[in-house]
């Protein structure tokens, strides 16, 4: 930079400084190895448990070939967005069979859940409805909500009756403060919190919603391929199918690929297809994440055992973390937060953790709230035992060392 001519982005550096002095600077490691149980991280090999690849698909070899098979018919990238000329027979293949798997009318397929979000929000609400939001949704329902003209409503995190309440309170005054009602009433929430590991309470929440005429609409991004039969979501878990208008997956996490979904009513596709702005203004997926996407349903179907052991794994993981003592909150699920506090514990646990083998992620502000700091574990199908026993003797080790368990 010319010493004559200021910066106009010195704020930036400001900006790192103030992360870096308060331990909120994370740097990216960098991983040279395939996804998987073992990683290649920062030319360490390490037990990973930092992914969302539940199922192990990311490296499955059925998925290997599926996008290699695809790769050679249909070649590297689909050229267009959907509507221009980028819709292949594999999209909307894809689709077909994630609508069956999911059991409703229809399904359309986004670059990733987190467009998914954004994509479909602004699309169905407007000046004269109400988005009714969980206060603990995930990023993209939040960007979605901001890109809407629609006002909303947060309800306090998976308290069934502050959302009644929310929804008598709409219901009475109305979209004008005299009682005319809204167009629609959407209540929103992720099915399993990212954070956390707990489950959304789906059977309260569709009841009042029903209750109050409201629409729901889940964000099943951590609950595909982890809950319910064969891995169809938080829905199917809770036997709530055909109660809930707008189902939201990720193929980016246990289907171990890329890309995000919507779920719902025939019209519901066909109006996100006019209208929905990620799929309209961006390429659509290459022949070999379409294709491993399919091939990855098949799996979930066929191979019931990957989703017996995930659910093993996370039994066993989450009785010995306890059993050492430590704060592992409420979670339900393969995602297990070790919670513990400030950042720079945190970020000081996580940086011994590597140094003993293990890959666990510090989650600090603003991702979670200040003094919520915690690692955040998921285990996966392809964990062994002895992995296992290998990343919970380093929790061990590093939690007497630090002070954060008795020892
Ligand atoms: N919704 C939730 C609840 C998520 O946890 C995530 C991923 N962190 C997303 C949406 C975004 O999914 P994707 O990675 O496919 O963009």
């Amino acid at each position: 930079m010319n010493a004559s001519r200021p910066n106009p982005l010195a704020f930036i550096d400001e900006e790192l400084a103030a992360l870096r002095e308060r331990h909120l600077y994370r740097p990216l490691r960098v991983m040279s190895s395939a996804q998987g149980p073992i990683v290649s991280l920062d030319d360490r090999r390490v037990i990973s448990l930092s992914s969302n690849d539940y199922l192990g698909l990311s490296h499955h070899p059925r998925m290997k070939r599926a996008a290699i098979e695809a790769v050679e018919q249909f070649g590297a990238g689909s050229g267009a967005v959907r509507t221009i000329a980028g819709t292949m027979t594999l999209h909307q293949a894809l689709e077909a069979e994630l609508a069956e798997f999911k059991h409703t009318e229809a399904v359309l397929t986004f670059q990733s859940g987190f467009t998914a979000n954004t994509g479909v929000i602004p699309v169905i609400t407007g000046e004269t409805d109400l988005i009714v939001s969980d206060e603990l949704n995930h990023a993209s329902i939040i960007d979605g909500m901001r890109l809407s003209k629609a006002p909303r409503v947060v309800f306090a995190h998976a308290d069934v009756d502050a959302l009644r309440e929310v929804l008598r309170q709409a219901r009475e005054t109305g979209r004008d403060g005299q009682g005319a009602p809204h167009r629609l009433i959407l209540v929103v929430t992720d099915g399993v919190f990212s954070m956390d590991g707990d489950i959304a309470p789906l059977p309260g929440i569709v009841d009042a919603a029903e209750a109050f005429g409201a629409a729901v609409m889940v964000d099943d991004a951590h609950a595909s391929g982890v809950l319910g039969k064969d891995g169809r979501g938080s829905i199917s878990q809770f036997g709530l199918e055909g109660r809930v208008a707008i189902q939201v997956g990720t193929l980016s996490k246990a289907v171990g690929v890329l890309g995000g979904y919507v779920a719902g009513s025939r019209a519901l596709r066909d109006i996100l297809i006019q209208r929905a702005r990620p799929f309209l203004f961006s390429t659509s997926h290459p022949p070999a994440v379409a294709a491993a996407c399919r091939e990855a349903i098949r799996i979930m179907v066929e191979e019931p055992e990957l989703i017996e052991r995930l659910w093993a794994n996370t039994r066993r993981f989450k009785a010995e973390l306890a059993r050492l003592g430590f704060d592992i909150g409420r979670s339900e699920t393969p995602i297990t937060p070790v919670l513990l506090g400030d950042s720079e514990t945190t970020i000081r646990f996580s940086d011994r953790l590597f140094e003993e083998g293990v890959f666990g992620t510090s989650v600090v502000f603003p991702t979670v709230a200040l003094d919520r700091a915690r690692i955040r574990t998921i285990v996966t199908a392809a964990h062994t035992d002895e992995m296992l026993d290998q990343a919970l003797r380093a929790f061990d080790r590093v939690g007497r060392e630090l002070g954060v368990i008795a020892g």
